[in-house]
């Protein structure tokens, strides 16, 4: 393990919040810098995107919203753990924030211990690959014609090439790792993301919904991502 300090990329534009972060960063041990709008972090990020270890986002920021940075920041690096921290509580702001990208989402007023061990474990993931299930760490798959490469977070099928984030990719291999059994949500739930994550069922559907847009040849009719009605889902890599 490096000693290097990880760069924490807070972008916040309410001064004290954004001072308790960047307090509580540095008291962690991490190195913080506080960013207080899209633009800049955008151009920050342009510039250090190697150097950023993981960054927290506030969604209400003038000129840009969180939602839009999240994006942009996922068209030029997908595995940059993020974390959205925001004072919307409801389930579309949550889902929406998914879309786009987020690894995790935390609602305002938030317990500090709760977001530190977040950024503990999303770090955790970022370094090192969860640990193998199998004997050897399954590279890559294959399902039909569509290729998934676990190190790249690319699955290209014939038609397009897709770029999965951490937790897309996470959810993937579990299916893959799982394959043919009925999983149920709350299994789901609680073997892919980490306990108390604020994941509802309805995130794993849309989860599943863009899965089935990178895998399945028809994704409305599904033939490897099956539903398994109510309960969950099973996956099957040739039908
Ligand atoms: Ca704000």
């Amino acid at each position: 393990m490096s000693n290097e300090k990880k760069r924490i990329l807070i972008v916040e534009d309410e001064e004290a919040i954004a001072n308790g972060l960047r307090f509580n960063m540095e008291a962690e041990g991490y190195e913080p810098v506080v960013l207080g709008d899209g633009p800049s972090t955008l151009s920050y990020f342009e510039e250090n995107s190697h150097d950023v270890d993981l960054i927290i986002l506030d969604l209400m920021l003038p000129g840009m919203s969180g939602y839009e940075i999240c994006r942009a920041v996922r068209e030029r690096d997908q595995t940059v753990p993020i974390i959205i921290l925001s004072a919307r509580t409801l389930s579309e702001d949550k889902s929406h924030a998914f879309d786009c990208g987020t690894d995790q989402y935390i609602t305002k007023p938030f317990a500090l211990p709760e977001l530190l061990s977040r950024v503990r474990q999303l770090l955790k993931r970022q370094r090192v690959e969860p640990p193998p299930k199998h004997a050897v760490e399954i590279e890559d798959f294959q399902i039909g014609n569509v290729h998934i490469n676990f190190k790249t977070f690319e699955v290209t099928s014939p038609e397009e090439k897709h770029h999965l984030t951490t937790m897309e990719m996470q959810l993937l291999r579990y299916f893959i790792e799982n394959e043919s059994d009925v999983l149920s949500r709350s299994k789901i739930l609680r073997d892919v993301w980490e306990q108390g994550a604020e994941v509802t069922s309805r995130t794993i559907d849309n989860f599943v919904m863009r899965l089935r847009k990178y895998i399945e040849e028809d994704p409305s009719n599904p033939r490897h991502l099956l539903s398994v009605r109510g309960t969950g889902y099973r996956f099957v890599a040739e039908p």
